[in-house]
């Protein structure tokens, strides 16, 4: 075999920045940032330009499936007909006898979009159940319901090329110097360029994102409503509000104005933590850009009012008429490399595809129709992440099927959802590495390719579809999610599932978007290859693909105006610290590590800039706990223990501690498990779990 390259797109987060792989025959696969990328423009972070390792590292993958035929039996290996001929009969038998609700599918933002269609077609077109949700419920759902209720629909407005034209940039609950770091770097070099430029950061924490701000905000968890209000009034009070884009592009600005008015600057200053000076200057850089991005990401969608805090946000731009404009706009960073495209394709409990509605009558016979079905998709929503864990605890679902993603390590309270997998009478787990601690659990283990191994498609935070070709052989007998999906639906004798290739998924996919506001119908797998990567809608063949929406105000409303929402939550509804657990929670990602750490943890390197997980703490607070930096603690909550070591710094606020949401091992009786502390309270209307917030002690050991 001679060295070949080929161009893809990095598998880790929703920036989506270009890479050329090399493949080697003798030496295995390198990579390197591509140069003429449109998003990373050759740059590389520490995770992308690593993945080689875990490409060339195969000796944790599944390489073939593995099968118990009950609880007390061990794994074993068998054939892939064995495997799937016993997934077929397991959910046809408990289908037959506790309804399609029994069962659900438990997928991921890292799932490709032909992968993320073709299962939600398999589960709530012919499986009868809508109990099909994904990990990014932990992640953006409080992001897609506030653009849900500001524009209409789930849309990302802008482009990342808006970076170079904004001079306001607004960091919200988000540290994208460690965890989006090639767009922040892009943010850097256009400050280093232009004087004027100016960084608000809102955090708890003094991140690398707050150092290189101009103004860091350094809030009390829980308050950043309080604060949005706080900047929305004195925005209306220095004449900075656009009355123009507000009367004839916007509704309910009475409303929005009367409550932000009734609020005080004093107040808000008391509450949040931050001087009323700075409340005024980070309202006055707002109020005198040309150009003004938003930017937030889990610090605001992680949380019990998580979708309030999203509009509340959203309310700043449409009062300043920041919106559909160059250097403008709301910018949700997603954290997975296809949050948005699972979002296209309706990959949530609570949705279809092509941004149709699940409790739209209409909506559900247009799909059903699509599909060729004859029964009516059901109209009662499906069971999100954590509702599913909570059912298969409770004994109402029976089987669960897991698809790239690790649920023991990354949902909260970890020592539920152990309870969950022991309690659920048949665990299908489809993923690529044993070091999924989830797998432990599995009564069915599907070796599925990764990265590389498989083609297919990814969208990017800025709606920007970049088509991934294969370019090596997955080991094993490993299969691409794809062809297990297929044969699996064929093994249940559903048809409408002839599809040979992912390329013929992605046709029948791009075929359903026409005439949506997502429409892709002239986009194909030559058209990406040959032309490079496109920004959604792209509804002609000759459309270049659309950079920024709402470039003509037009909102995809009834009245095609964009919505100041009220929140209905100000303060925030979290379990409050009291003299049991005093202290506040965050847990958040560090720089050079990707989620459970099942690709990131393999490679040395990227291992050594945090080492072992430690858990941040005030100086003041840790001298009242007689804590010395590096000593070990204890930290409790009213779910769980983990046992870490500290580390004093005042780079947090008092009252408030930080660990990383990454580590997950067996190690040490798993008391290095962030999760096992977390609380198990959702947001109402997106279901996102609330990690930003739960109360804790804190001792030596
Ligand atoms: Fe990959 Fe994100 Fe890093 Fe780009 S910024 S190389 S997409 S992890």
């Amino acid at each position: 075999m001679q060295k070949s390259e080929i161009k893809t797109t990095c598998s880790y987060c929703g920036v989506g920045c270009g890479i050329i792989v090399t493949n080697d025959p003798k030496n295995g696969v390198s990579v390197k940032g591509d140069v003429n990328h449109p998003v990373n423009k050759g740059m590389l972070c520490s995770k992308g330009m690593n993945l080689h390792y875990v490409v060339n590292d195969t000796s944790d993958r599944i390489l073939y499936p593995e099968m118990r035929w009950s609880k007390s039996h061990p794994k074993e290996r068998v054939s892939w007909d064995t495997a799937l001929d016993r997934a077929a009969a397991v959910f046809s038998s408990i289908i037959k006898k506790h309804g399609p609700d029994s069962v659900g599918f438990y997928i991921s933002g890292q799932c490709l979009t032909e992968e993320y269609y073709l299962v939600n077609k398999l589960v709530k077109g012919f499986l009868k159940t809508n109990n099909i949700d994904t990990n990014s419920r932990l992640c953006m759902s409080s992001a897609v319901a506030g653009y849900k209720k500001t524009f209409g629909e789930d849309s990302v407005p802008i482009a990342y090329d808006d970076i170079e034209l904004a001079d306001t940039f607004l960091i919200t609950g988000a540290n994208p110097a460690w965890c989006h770091p090639i767009l922040f770097r892009r943010i850097e070099q256009h400050k280093e360029k232009n004087s004027k430029v100016k960084i608000i950061v809102i955090d708890p924490r003094r991140t690398d994102s707050a150092i290189a701000a101009d103004l860091h905000l350094q809030i009390v968890p829980g308050t950043d409503i309080i604060l949005y209000h706080a900047l929305g009034k004195r925005l209306i009070e220095k004449g900075y509000a656009d009355n123009d884009f507000i009367k004839n592009h916007t509704e309910n600005f009475n409303l929005y104005k009367d409550l932000v008015m009734s609020s005080s600057l004093e107040k808000a200053s008391k509450l949040c933590g931050i001087s009323v000076n700075d409340i005024k200057l980070a309202a006055d850089m707002i109020g005198k850009a040309k150009g003004f991005l938003s930017l937030w990401a889990m610090g605001l969608n992680q949380s019990a009012i998580g979708v309030d805090k999203n509009t509340a946000l959203l309310n700043l731009s449409l009062l300043t008429g920041h919106v559909g404009k160059p250097g403008s706009g709301p910018f949700s960073l997603t954290g997975q490399p296809n949050a948005m495209g699972g979002r296209e394709v309706g990959g949530m409990a609570n949705l279809l595809a092509v941004h149709k509605e699940l409790n739209n009558p209409v909506h559900r016979k247009e799909v059903a129709d699509f599909w060729g079905i004859e029964d009516e998709i059901s109209e009662k929503p499906g069971l999100t992440a954590t509702e599913m864990f909570d059912a298969l605890e409770s004994g109402k679902m029976k089987a669960i099927w897991i698809i790239c993603t690790n649920p023991l390590v990354s949902l909260p309270d970890s020592r539920r959802v152990e309870k969950a997998l022991a309690n659920a009478k048949f665990v299908v787990v489809q993923d690529i590495s044993h070091n999924a601690d989830t797998s432990k659990f599995a009564d069915l283990l599907l070796p599925a390719a990764g990265w590389l191994e498989k083609e297919g498609t990814m969208t990017n935070s800025e709606r920007r579809i970049s088509y991934l070709p294969k370019g090596i052989n997955a080991p094993g007998e490993a299969l691409s999610d794809v062809e297990i999906l297929t044969r699996f639906a064929k093994k249940m004798n559903f048809s409408g599932f002839n599809f040979n290739t992912p390329e013929d998924v992605y046709k029948e996919y791009c075929l359903m978007t026409k005439n949506t506001t997502i429409d892709i119908s002239f986009l194909n797998y030559n058209r990406l290859k040959n032309e490079g990567t496109f920004q959604w809608p792209v509804p002609d063949y000759g459309h270049p693909g659309t950079p920024r929406l709402f470039a003509d105000k037009k909102f995809y409303t009834p009245s095609q105006k964009a919505i100041f929402n009220i929140p209905t939550a100000i303060e925030n509804t979290s379990e409050q610290p009291n003299n049991q657990f005093p202290y506040i929670l965050t847990t958040g990602r560090i720089r050079d590590q990707w989620h459970t750490m099942t690709k990131t943890g393999k490679v040395s390197r990227l291992m050594t800039h945090i080492p072992s997980p430690v858990l941040e703490i005030n100086p003041i607070d840790a001298y009242k706990a007689s804590i010395n930096n590096g000593n070990i603690v204890v930290v409790t909550s009213k779910n769980g223990t983990v046992r870490v070591k500290a580390k004093v710094s005042d780079t947090i606020r008092e009252g408030v501690l930080f660990l990383p949401m990454h580590w997950g091992k067996q190690l040490e009786n798993d008391l290095n498990r962030t999760n096992n502390l977390t609380n198990t309270l959702v947001d109402p209307v997106s279901k996102e779990p609330d990690f930003k917030y739960t109360t804790v002690s804190v001792s030596k050991y």
